[in-house]
């Protein structure tokens, strides 16, 4: 089998009804023809061929209405795979996940962006083949990589427009070289975009909801979905909340804004008020030397949730911050939804549901025309990684216009 297979004369037409399905679960044809306005005879012959490529199954019946109950489509979660790469300044988490985005192996280790790109990426491709090998997934079903990081990005050149972590990170081509080390198609893309996405392929949000995602990890990010789609922008660089301004006199962030929210509510400006905090750093143990901030951020918010007063303060400050953020938000794009992602979410993630829904509730502009939920994601920590890897079965698989660096493997020496 090959996955060129998967393509027919008509990606686009196959794309929305195989995303149909997906989102259904369990579909019938009449259902598919009556969702896509498109006639009985061109559903059949589309769902013949993705049923010939494997990728949908029938399953069962249906319950009658009138005549004879009809057969149901669902995905054949074993057809493909995908893996999900995130880099962060102290992590790479690697997924690998089936057709239906669910994970099937994980793995995770430090100090990749601690190293120069064309030692981090040796790394990560080995760590990406022993993963594979280990969930005994055929190679042959792999879609690609969907390899995601922060921004700023030349999404299509796959490239990091940014000299972080390091300055040789600035401009390498990433996604490229990572795919003639792997032989596999990979696409780069911003992390907090990516967790947004996986939700909706994951199947917990309806595909008609206009949402969005706050991802919080060293730093803040965002993404907004409609109607299954990432809302773009002009160059994939959209919703960084994270250097929305929220002080015209506040410093100058490393993005070039001032007053960066993420200077006042990310990781690192809770530790840097935590430690000139009086007797927080001893109570809690903090390091003021440490490199690695996620884990001084969790011993502040496990505090916070075990009731030490001064850490809630701090966390429900970076809270409320947060929500400034998520209703500027939903006062430019109107969302049902706000789902919160991302490793910094992963130990307070009440404290900080509760406040960011409080000042929803309070201040956005459109409160009385609809409610906007604020939700943790399916994914938690890993929603970045499995969102990537969600971004690759989208674009193979439902958007026709496949965007990714495919090279030929590098001869192993
Ligand atoms: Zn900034």
């Amino acid at each position: 089998m090959t996955v060129s297979s998967t393509w027919s004369s008509r990606p686009k037409t196959r794309g929305m009804v195989l995303d149909l399905i997906r989102a259904a679960r369990a579909i019938s044809r009449v259902e598919l023809a009556a969702a896509t306005g498109l006639t009985q005879p061109t559903i059949s012959e589309v769902v013949r061929d993705l049923i010939a490529d494997g990728l949908v199954l029938e399953a069962g019946r249906g319950a009658s209405t009138g005549g004879k109950p009809p057969v149901l489509m669902q995905l054949n979660p074993q057809a493909r795979y995908s893996v999900g790469v995130q880099l962060e300044r102290n992590t790479c988490v690697i997924v690998v996940v089936d057709l239906a985005g669910r994970p099937v192996a994980r793995t995770s280790f430090h100090g990749t962006a601690s190293m120069p790109p064309e030692q981090a990426l040796p790394m990560v491709a080995a760590q990406i083949n022993a993963l594979l090998a280990t969930a005994a997934v055929d190679r042959d079903k792999v879609l690609g990589v969907g390899l995601v990081s922060y921004g700023p990005q030349d999404r299509a050149a796959g490239v990091l427009l940014t000299p972080q972590p390091t300055t040789q990170w600035l401009g390498y081509p990433l996604a490229q070289q990572l795919s003639q080390r792997l032989g596999l198609p990979v696409l780069l893309d911003n992390d907090a975009a990516a967790a947004a996405i996986g939700e909706y392929w994951l199947g917990t949000v309806d595909p008609r909801t206009t949402y969005g995602c706050i991802y919080m990890a060293t730093g803040i990010g965002g993404g907004v979905v409609v109607a299954g789609e990432l809302y773009r922008g002009s160059s994939s660089n959209t919703v960084e909340i994270g250097h929305i301004s929220i002080d015209v006199n506040g410093d100058e962030c490393t993005c070039g804004n001032l007053g960066c929210l993420e200077g006042y509510a990310g990781p690192s400006a809770v530790v840097r008020q935590a430690l000139t905090t009086p007797g927080l750093t001893q109570r809690l143990s903090l390091d003021p030397t440490a490199q690695d901030l996620l884990t001084e951020f969790t011993r502040i918010a496990a505090a916070a949730n075990a009731g030490d007063p001064q850490a809630r303060t701090l966390i429900e400050t970076s809270a409320r911050h947060l929500g400034c953020a998520a209703v500027t938000l939903t006062c430019m794009f109107d969302l049902d939804l706000i789902v919160l992602a991302g490793p910094s979410f992963a130990v307070a993630g009440t404290i900080y549901q509760t406040v960011i829904q409080q000042e929803v509730d309070r201040r956005t502009f459109a409160r009385h025309a609809h409610p906007v939920r604020v939700v943790p994601s399916i994914s938690g920590s890993d929603a970045a990684a499995i969102g990537g890897a969600v971004l690759m079965l989208q674009s193979q698989l439902t958007h026709g216009s496949p965007r990714h660096h495919r090279s030929t493997p590098t001869p192993t020496k």
